[in-house]
């Protein structure tokens, strides 16, 4: 199918590792320009020039920090300079910490909520004018299976993910005259380093083996393994391609049946 994006550009956040740099591969495939950020120049200096090799389209890599309102205004202004504008937006950051609410200290919620809540905002924030403008404009945020049924030991993202949403579905009724999409895309259990991390800290919180919490895991996925990213990666390019214009407003999970809500 073609997607309808070649020749577009998209930003896509924290792609260094994991579902967004799937992502962003995906989205290369399909002819999109990219502008990526990461924290560490050195491993997205490296992807970006892997997605050129193997995809022809033109990369910039930005070092930023999603939870730096500063970083996201810097990167989103580099990525204008080089490209003229930007017309994809997928939002993304690294995992907010495991833990119940007795764990959490102030700073770790406030810490968090720049991380996953303020990244969002800030990075529309950046990329919307433009959108607007030109009436076209797909912005999709990476947020979790925690918003359809929150995960035991994970307060941060359960709350703060639900606030991504309602963000979001705000925002869809805001911007959907403008020709502009707003969606989320929900990871379920796919493997990638932050799925170590989750093992790494179930692990230690109940003495089990990381082996252990992996099928622990799988035993509750309907399809009884992990996803893969680009299983992931596949759903995020059709939501912000041309052929979803009618799709906004909307939470997908991608978890090889992992909810299990009827709708
Ligand atoms: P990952 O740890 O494999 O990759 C995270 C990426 O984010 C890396 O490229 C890292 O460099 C980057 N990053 C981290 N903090 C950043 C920051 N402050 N600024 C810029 N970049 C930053 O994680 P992943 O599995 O790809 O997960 C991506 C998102 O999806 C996370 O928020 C995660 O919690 C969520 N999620 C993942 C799963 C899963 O099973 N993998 C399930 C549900 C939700």
């Amino acid at each position: 199918m073609d997607l309808g994006i070649k020749g577009k550009v998209a930003f896509v956040a924290a792609a260094s590792k994991g579902l967004g740099r799937a992502v962003a591969e995906e989205l290369a495939t399909a002819g999109a320009s990219l502008v990526l950020c990461a924290r560490n120049a050195e491993n997205l200096n490296l992807v970006a020039g892997q997605i050129v090799e193997s995809s022809g389209v033109s990369v910039l890599p930005v070092a930023a920090d999603v939870s730096n309102a500063e970083d996201v205004a810097r990167a989103v202004k580099a990525g204008i300079e080089k490209f003229g504008r930007i017309d994809i937006l997928v939002t993304n950051a690294g995992g907010p910490p495991a833990g119940g609410f007795e764990d959490l200290s102030r700073e770790m919620w406030e810490a968090t909520t720049r991380l996953t809540f303020n990244s969002v905002l800030e990075l529309t924030r950046a990329v919307l004018p433009g959108m607007k403008e030109r009436g076209w404009g797909r912005i999709l945020n990476i947020t979790s299976i925690t918003v359809k049924q929150p995960v035991e030991n994970l307060m941060l993202s359960n709350s703060l993910r639900a606030a991504v949403t309602g963000f979001a579905r705000t925002l869809a009724n805001e911007v959907a005259t403008d020709g502009i999409t707003v969606n989320n895309i929900l990871p379920g259990y796919t493997r990638t380093e932050r799925m170590e991390e989750l093992a790494r800290a179930a692990s230690a919180r109940e003495g089990i083996s990381e082996a252990e919490a992996n099928a622990r895991w799988e035993a509750e996925i309907p399809m009884k393994r992990l996803g893969e990213p680009r299983e992931f990666a596949a759903l995020a390019a059709f939501l912000v391609s041309e052929r979803a214009s009618y799709i906004t407003g909307t939470s997908i999970p991608v978890d090889g049946g992992w909810v299990r809500s009827l709708i």
